[in-house]
């Protein structure tokens, strides 16, 4: 017995909106999503999916669709100014058939666009504030209420009005750095197959992730995601010195990264993010449940927001398929979310400043031991565990639900 066709309001349509309105509509559930910008569509440059994430892609029948546009990604390497490695991981160590897949944030997006047309809803250019008393409709910034729906998904992101109106205990802290990115063309091949990132100290951090190109695009257009780590009240006037003399800067820190920066005339071509740190002790509050960044933003450092988000997604619809009441669904779907999120928002919470900050004492300390811990036989495993996004408690490990082991899904390396 399961929670039938429920009538139910999605607020945001980034990734976890997305994946939840798929999962949701396919479950036989009614759905209609709210999103406040008026051409819904990506955010920010790149990204870079783990073996959780397109384990949830495999689960919705999309991972085939993904890897034709993606770029497989099968180590993860961080160096020093000094050309010194800090860390050298590789997914292969974990699993055979595991591998990361970088992906511009649009083509993720029209991916999982393409499999919720037709089966609901989007009410775009509608900006949701609250909910009704009975918290069962929704509230707009133009007065209008919409409803009353059997539940709600406040998939509206790391600054959700939703979680600010209905769980104003949850921890919400900015982090005090943050980083500018881009898409750029690598026409050479030169950074394929590894997320790269050079450090000096915690002050300074660009990394280079391929991410492939958009879906019906050709081979041609194949992009990297370029960062750079800014602390957050430089970032805000970035660049003070002006943009040349910023590209002068990386191309003084990382030559071959500043390549890739040729044809970028403006700072106006660049991303800006800041990162939050949410922390909710109960992921629903009535008929309210977060999803994503709403419920648990992190930093970006350890690359799992996006793969939350559809793991969020997949675990909801799954958990209300395996019971009788709503109730009892959103309670199903906070037992499994709390093996696997609480630690990871542990472990980015420690880990950012150890990449991110002035404190150089602690950088050293990161470049003189990540090396050896990487390479002690217990460590390591629990060092790819985090890096793939399966680590579970102290010791657990997440068995992601659909197998990337298949041949049809095997990576070309
Ligand atoms: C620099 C950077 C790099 C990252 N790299 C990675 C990575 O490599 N791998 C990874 O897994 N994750 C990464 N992340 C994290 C990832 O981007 C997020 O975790 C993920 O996008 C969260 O998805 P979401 O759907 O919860 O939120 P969002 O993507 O923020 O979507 C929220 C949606 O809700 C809408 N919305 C907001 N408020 C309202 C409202 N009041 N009413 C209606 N609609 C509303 C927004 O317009 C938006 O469409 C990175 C993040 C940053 C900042």
């Amino acid at each position: 017995m399961s929670v039938q066709e429920l009538n139910i309001a999605i607020v945001g349509y980034g990734t976890a909106g997305q994946a939840a309105a798929i999962y949701l509509a396919r479950s036989g559930h009614r759905v209609r999503v709210f999103e406040r910008s008026p051409a819904p569509g990506p955010a920010g440059a790149g990204i870079l999916l783990q073996p959780t994430g397109l384990s949830v892609l495999a689960d919705l029948g999309l991972l085939d669709r993904a890897l034709t546009c993606g770029a497989p990604v099968h180590r993860l390497v961080g160096t020093n100014a000094n050309g010194r490695s800090v860390m050298d991981m590789r997914y292969r160590d974990l699993d055979a058939d595991w591998f990361g897949l970088g992906m511009q944030r649009g083509a993720l997006f029209e991916l999982l666009k393409s499999a919720f047309v037709h089966r609901g809803e989007i009410s775009a250019d509608i900006e949701i504030v609250g909910t009704s008393t009975d918290g069962r409709s929704l509230r707009d910034t133009r007065g209008d209420e919409h409803g009353p729906f059997d539940l709600i998904v406040a998939a509206d992101g790391a600054a959700s009005a939703l979680r600010k109106e209905g769980m104003p205990q949850a921890r919400d802290r900015l982090y005090p750095w943050g980083a500018v990115w881009c898409l750029c063309a690598d026409p050479e091949r030169r950074f394929d197959g590894q997320l790269h990132q050079r450090y000096e100290l915690a002050r300074r951090m660009c990394g280079v992730l391929p991410v492939g190109r958009l879906p019906g695009e050709d081979e041609a257009a194949h992009r990297v995601s370029f960062f750079w780590s800014l602390r957050g009240d430089v970032l805000a006037n970035w660049p003070a010195a002006g943009f040349d003399a910023w590209k002068a800067d990386v191309r003084a820190y990382w030559p071959e990264a500043a390549d890739l920066l040729a044809d970028k005339r403006s700072h106006v071509e660049f991303a800006r993010a800041n990162y939050r740190d949410v922390v909710m002790r109960r992921p629903y509050r009535g008929r309210v449940v977060f999803l994503g960044d709403a419920a648990h933003a992190m930093s970006p450092q350890l690359g799992q927001g996006a793969n939350m988000a559809l793991l969020d997604a997949q675990a909801l619809a799954a958990a209300l398929a395996g019971e009788k009441t709503v109730e009892g669904g959103l309670a199903a779907y906070t037992r499994e979310r709390r093996r696997h999120v609480p630690i990871y928002q542990f472990i980015s919470r420690w880990l950012t400043p150890l990449f991110q900050s002035d404190h150089d004492f602690v950088a050293r300390l990161r470049d003189a031991f990540f090396g050896p811990f990487g390479r002690a036989p217990i460590l390591r495993g629990e060092m790819l565990k985090v890096l793939a996004g399966v680590k579970c408690g102290a010791f657990g490990r997440l068995r992601p639900a659909a197998a990337l082991a298949e041949e049809s899904v095997r990576s070309p390396s």
